[in-house]
């Protein structure tokens, strides 16, 4: 991670006329692994997340939403798809498209009892792992408009962000100026407050979409302008004027 972040700073070193002015361009890509019964993603549903991840990324980014793979993946023996396993290495690789300007959505019955039900990579990875890019959800996540915070969660992981936790109360937590540092994830949608904040902040980012709460509705400027930083170095295509692999979208 360290290397990671330096690489990023030196990087902006270099480009003291950073702007957001043009926006980020991606192409989003579902890919849905359905048993037949369960994880069939209809395509009205599969627009809602990409207008939710437009809404909340802001108008700095552009989601154009590829739409054909309209019958999912039927493949019952891989339904059941855990992270970092040789099945979703093997869904992965039959289904990608270029990584640098697609951003593969897969979703699958994924909830080990556990831990983990959404999970993505980090555009660091690309270089080293191209495969493996891209973010995974839970079906479930996807048929219910109410965790789509948690799709979007994943999806800043994709862009860069780090946990509004990282680090804890240690420098340089999450690597975003304006997020205020805590020390632990903090669940569930509790007032705002102090909470788990460390001693310097006011309260602690119950909102932010990077924290674990379920009322997760705000980017900050920091981590937007974090993104750009991050694609400027590790999905550069991401910030080109117009990149258009076929088939291209249709014109809105
Ligand atoms: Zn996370």
């Amino acid at each position: 991670m360290k290397i990671v972040e330096e690489r990023i700073s030196q990087h902006f070193q270099l480009y003291t006329n950073f702007s957001m002015n043009s926006p980020i361009r991606l192409y989003v890509r579902f890919v849905f692994v359905h048993d037949g019964m369960n994880g069939i993603i209809s395509s009205d549903k599969r627009r809602r997340v990409v207008n939710a991840l437009a809404k909340a990324f802001s108008s700095r980014f552009v989601f154009n939403h590829i739409d054909l793979n309209d019958q999912g993946l039927y493949c019952p023996d891989y339904f059941r798809l855990l992270k970092d396993s040789e099945e979703e290495r093997y869904i992965k690789a039959k289904t990608q498209r270029d990584p640098n300007v697609y951003l593969h959505i897969y979703s699958a019955d994924t909830f080990d009892g556990a831990k983990y039900r959404n999970w993505s990579s980090f555009p660091w990875g690309l270089e080293d792992d191209p495969v493996m890019d891209g973010v995974v959800v839970d079906y479930r996540n996807i048929e219910n408009e109410e965790s789509y915070h948690w799709i979007i969660h994943e999806v800043g992981h994709w862009f860069g962000l780090v946990h509004t936790f990282e680090n804890g109360c240690n420098p340089p937590g999450d690597y975003v100026d304006d997020t205020e540092a805590h020390s632990d994830e903090i669940r569930g949608c509790p007032p705002e407050g102090i909470h788990n904040a460390c001693p310097e902040e006011k309260r602690a980012p119950i909102n932010n979409y990077m924290n674990y709460t379920d009322c997760k509705d705000t980017f900050t400027l920091g981590q937007i302008e974090r993104i750009f930083r991050v694609a400027k170095v590790y999905r550069p295509k991401l910030l080109e004027p117009e990149v258009c692999i076929p088939p291209c979208p249709p014109p809105m």
